[in-house]
């Protein structure tokens, strides 16, 4: 375990963004992060994973943590399910897939998300009506204040939608180390979303099986949205906002094709992506800062851009959204 200095972050993070970091380190054990963070002095600026949801903005003067610790365990069973720990450094794909080759159901529907299995909990990863919070039994975090290993139940970790203890309250505070996911044995697929359901027609499949769905969502995932190792990008900038009804009722009288899905407590979720889209950044360029010509939730990297060139264009979209439909973008992406 070695520091290095003066090391460029750009192929760190999926945005393909410059920043120098003045110290990094590779963590490949939580007895490598005990070590670095009980030196006296020692307080890391930066905890990376895989780098696919961050905008960094400017150097880092301090030491970034490189978060590689591996390992794949099955610690026990019963009769429906398998609890399976994962270290924080492992590929979330790669893991997903590991699931579905034992026929371990749950992960499907969260196949080919980027990034790292430590990550996943920080914003609770979503897609296709799958959280990670449905296959979530517990993890292990390292707590930087009180200098400790603790462990968080689903309820420690406070999940909602695209946010947990580890963007809120605890942020900054903990390091994970691993993550227990609970799998089924017999798996119920979840495929009420309609481009799953659409998609596994048109493949002529009517009684899918988990791998089925896995190679769906990877299949919709590669048709809709830019691959970083093409264009630099961290996935959905900013999140669906969630508003009251009324707030909904109004909007949909003027709004009549906006679209809205329903959310907890009778709220309403609106697609950031077509506010977006209506106030007309979709393909919308300034130098090499854009927005995906196809997905407007997308900001882009096309070279050369830098951090801070996105995050001014994501203040424009946010205020053109804003003074159009009176609704506050939420960046879903950490900014550093
Ligand atoms: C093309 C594309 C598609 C995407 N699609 C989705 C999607 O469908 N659903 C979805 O939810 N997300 C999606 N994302 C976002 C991203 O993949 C996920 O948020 C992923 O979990 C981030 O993992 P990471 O390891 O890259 O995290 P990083 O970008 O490295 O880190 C993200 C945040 O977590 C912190 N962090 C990282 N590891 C740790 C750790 N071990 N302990 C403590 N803090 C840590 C970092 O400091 C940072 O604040 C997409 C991104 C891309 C590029």
């Amino acid at each position: 375990m070695q520091t290095q200095k003066n090391i460029s972050l750009r192929p760190y993070n999926s945005f393909h963004l410059e920043s120098m970091a003045s110290e990094f380190i590779f963590i490949k054990s939580s007895a490598d992060l005990q070590n670095v963070l009980e030196q006296p002095g020692i307080n890391p600026a930066l905890v990376l994973g895989g780098g696919s949801n961050i905008l960094l903005t400017k150097n880092v003067e301090g030491l970034v943590l490189k978060i590689e610790i591996r390992g794949i365990e099955e610690l026990k069973e019963d009769a429906s399910h398998i609890y399976v720990r994962a270290g924080a450094g492992e590929n979330w794909h790669e893991f997903v897939q590991y699931t579905m080759k034992r026929n371990w159901g749950g992960l499907e529907n969260l196949s080919l998300i980027p990034g790292c299995v430590g990550a996943a909990p920080i914003q609770n990863i979503g897609a296709y009506g799958v959280e990670l919070k449905d296959v979530f039994y517990e993890l292990e975090a390292y707590d930087r204040k009180e200098k400790k290993i603790f462990s968080f139940g689903v309820n420690d970790c406070q999940f909602d939608y695209r946010n947990s203890i580890f963007k809120t309250s605890g942020k900054g505070r903990y390091v994970i180390l691993n993550v227990t996911f609970l799998l089924h044995k017999n798996p119920v697929l979840n495929t009420h979303y309609g481009a799953i359901r659409e998609e596994l027609n048109r493949m002529g499949i009517s009684s899918p099986t988990i791998q089925d769905v896995s190679r769906t969502v990877i299949k919709i995932r590669r048709s809709k949205l830019p691959d970083p190792a093409d264009i630099g990008n961290a996935g959905s900038f900013f999140k669906n906002p969630v508003v009251d009804q009324h707030v909904f009722l109004s909007l949909s009288e003027k709004y009549a094709d906006m679209p809205a899905y329903p959310h907890e407590d009778k709220s309403v979720k609106l697609a950031a992506g077509w506010l977006i889209e209506q106030c007309g950044w979709k393909g919308f360029r300034e130098g090499d800062a854009g927005v995906h010509k196809n997905q407007a939730l997308v900001l882009v990297n096309y070279g050369k851009a830098t951090g801070q060139q996105i995050f001014d264009l994501s203040e424009k979209i946010g205020k053109s959204v804003y003074s159009k439909f009176g609704i506050e973008l939420e960046r879903e992406v950490n900014v550093f």
